[in-house]
């Protein structure tokens, strides 16, 4: 028997079993896709913080960002720091070498593996699974089970827990040597922003739409900006504080638990540090500690994500956004792009 499998190989289920075989535990990682970190659905665009979760690594590294310029409505602001303020990962290789960090602490992996059910019982729970190659299906028994499937997790929904709201995004890659430092946002679509990320050997453009057709507001934005696209790629960004991201003996972490910032969809560095904050406080052996488990995540990030609701509503409200271009103007600088909570206390450590 397992005492932990895991369902996902994206960031924070690798770093879930890494850390949990770090401790000694045997873990199993299911992942549906053939290749970690494929396909990719994500900008990889991440806080300094991505370095308190993982070893620093130069190999993943696409860019490194110090200021960002901010368009709202006609007004633009940029800002410029000196320290290196966020990083653009090469995400399919940020995947691959977390879940290297898991291999190499024991965890084992089965690819090609679909999670179709579980069923609980008091001491264990036996997963279901389907080898999308074999056409096989398989039952295998564990203490715990950790959804870390992404924002459509199956086992969220197996489990009878609400699915969060949800963004749809989409982004292309334009084969174009960009040396920029600097990542540009627009301020010009219902609930959400259109970016662009230098990202060295090429450039990014990417929106996000909570409602209506993300394609066609994209097609504006690469209209605009008189570019076209070499391919493009989508994905659902889910967001919103959920009651409950456990049940039993089966918890979620990451996009699944919806731990990702509301005001920007970003989801890495969340759904990481809960995966290390899961391996602090859960033990396979007692089901309790999943109380544990909800009480420490919500402690550090819970307020985080309220302030990222909030100022996700202040700036999709077109009335609202003249204030916005003057509080970026005051406060650009000083807003962290991990916690929200930093424009109301300028005094936190960061
Ligand atoms: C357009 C877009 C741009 C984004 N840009 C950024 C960004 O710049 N910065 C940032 O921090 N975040 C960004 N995000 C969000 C980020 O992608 C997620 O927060 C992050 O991937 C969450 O990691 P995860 O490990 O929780 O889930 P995922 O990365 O979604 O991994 C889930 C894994 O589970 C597997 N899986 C799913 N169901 C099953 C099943 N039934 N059985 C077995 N395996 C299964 C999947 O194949 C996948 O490998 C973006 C998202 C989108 C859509």
């Amino acid at each position: 028997m397992y005492d932990l499998i895991v369902v996902g190989a994206g960031p924070s289920g690798s770093q879930l079993a890494w850390r949990f075989a770090q401790n000694g535990k045997r873990v199993l990682i299911l992942e549906e896709h053939g290749v970690v970190g494929r396909p990719v659905a994500c900008s990889g665009h991440v806080s300094t913080k991505i370095w308190d979760t993982i070893p620093y690594n130069e190999d993943i590294v696409e860019n490194k960002i110090r200021a960002g310029v901010l368009h709202v409505g006609a007004r633009s602001y940029e800002f410029r720091k000196k320290d290196v303020v966020s990083y653009v990962l090469c995400r399919e290789r940020l995947d691959k070498y977390v879940h290297g960090l898991a291999s190499e602490a024991g965890a084992e992996t089965m690819l090609n593996t679909r999670l179709t059910g579980f069923t609980h019982h008091k001491d264990n729970v036996d997963v279901h699974v389907y080898n999308t190659q074999t056409k096989q299906k398989q039952t295998i028994r564990t203490k715990m089970l950790a959804g870390c499937d992404g924002p459509a997790s199956a086992v969220r929904r197996t489990l009878g827990l609400p699915d969060p709201k949800m963004l749809h995004g989409v982004f292309c890659y334009v084969n174009a040597r960009d040396a920029s430092d600097a990542v540009e946002l627009w301020f010009d679509i219902p609930k959400f922003f259109s970016w662009k990320i230098p990202r060295g050997a090429s450039v990014e453009y990417g929106l996000a739409v909570e409602k209506g057709s993300a394609k066609a507001y994209f097609e504006r934005l690469l209209k605009q900006q008189n570019v076209k696209p070499s391919a493009l790629h989508a994905g659902l960004i889910p967001y919103g504080l959920l009651k409950r991201v456990s049940k039993g003996r089966v918890f979620l972490c990451g996009d699944a638990a919806s731990q990702v910032k509301p005001f920007t969809g970003g989801g890495i560095v969340y759904g990481m540090t809960c995966a290390k904050i899961a391996s602090e406080t859960i033990d396979v052996d007692a089901p309790e500690t999943l109380r544990a488990y909800e009480r420490a995540w919500r402690r550090e990030l819970g307020k985080e994500i309220v302030a990222g609701s909030v100022l996700k509503g202040v700036y999709s409200t077109p009335l609202m956004q003249p204030l916005v271009y003057f509080a970026s103007k005051l406060d650009a600088e000083r807003l962290h792009m991990d916690m929200p909570t930093t424009l109301v206390k300028p005094l936190r450590n960061r």
